[in-house]
């Protein structure tokens, strides 16, 4: 047997839906697949949108007003723009390679549109958000919010030009991620030129994916992974290995599992079901602040 870490199975994306009316994404967990909820934990939702060309629109696409409790939110900017608004007082514009770590905490407002300027052009738009579930004790942290432009991102060199490994949170090799966060993670985005390859180890505990955004890669000097697909590693084995076949980019999740229960309802996430009960009376009560739509 070699020491490669098990692939466990390589995902195409899911049908897609519409968030609002300005994502299209694929589902790959919790619900594209039948995974289970806490099997990448601790991301628990992966929203992928795949290319789509969005025509010029004066009103900017989007989300409105919603609420979040218990957990944080990433977006990463493939192509186009997003614009965030929340009721912390935060907001900010990220475009291609910029990523947005919000932790909602206790609770925010927040709403996610295309940037106006964008909108007016139009164009190819390609995006991912996550939601990493936050530990019970910092469920109800103050809600924070970092906007990490592509230039401020800490990277990893491959010899020669061959490619970078862009350290969004955690760190690869010596070069520590940009993002804080709250439980142990890495998530990078990596740009390799065809035939470059690099490695990766991680403790066989930590759930594991990667999801190609561009080209397509071998993994473990075995299979093939095309665009727009996740590859699901198993808990065994350690070290993967990736050829690009393609120039190709693409995004590398893994962390440690949060063993704790979870309850998740709406826009929440939370341990039990007296506190979504709560989130949503504290909802009500006007506690997660105000936001204009
Ligand atoms: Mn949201």
């Amino acid at each position: 047997m070699s020491g490669f870490r098990a692939i466990q199975q390589i995902l195409p994306p899911p049908p897609a839906h519409m968030v609002g009316d300005g994502f299209r994404v694929h589902n790959f967990f919790p619900n594209g697949y039948d995974m289970g909820i806490k099997r990448m934990s601790p991301f628990f939702l992966l929203d992928y949108g795949s290319k789509i060309e969005f025509p010029p629109s004066e009103k900017p696409r989007g989300v409105g007003v919603h609420p979040h409790r218990g957990f944080e939110t990433v977006t990463i900017a493939y192509q186009g723009k997003v614009a965030h608004h929340d009721s912390a007082g935060n907001s900010g514009v990220i475009g291609k390679g910029d990523v947005q770590w919000m932790t909602a905490g206790s609770g925010v407002l927040h709403k996610e549109y295309h940037d106006k300027e964008y909108s007016l052009e139009g164009g190819l738009f390609q995006m991912v958000q996550l939601w990493v579930n936050l530990p019970a004790k910092f469920k109800m942290t103050a809600p924070r919010y970092q906007g990490i432009t592509n230039s401020n991102l800490n990277k990893y060199h491959l010899p020669g030009e061959r490619g970078t490994v862009e350290v969004i949170a955690g760190h690869y090799k010596d070069v520590q991620g940009s993002a804080l966060t709250f439980s142990t993670m890495n998530v990078y985005n990596c740009h390799l030129i065809k035939d470059a390859e690099i490695k990766f180890k991680f403790q066989s505990t930590h759930n594991t994916g990667i999801l190609i955004i561009e080209g397509s890669v071998k993994i473990n000097d075995a299979e093939t992974a095309e665009q727009d697909h996740f590859i699901l590693f198993g808990n065994e084995g350690s070290e993967i290995k990736i050829e690009a076949l393609d120039n190709c980019i693409f995004l590398v999740l893994s962390g440690e599992p949060i063993d704790e229960p979870i309850v998740p309802y709406g826009p929440f996430l939370m341990n039990t079901k007296e506190e979504i009960q709560q989130a949503y009376s504290d909802l009500h009560a006007g506690k997660f602040g105000i936001l204009e739509d």
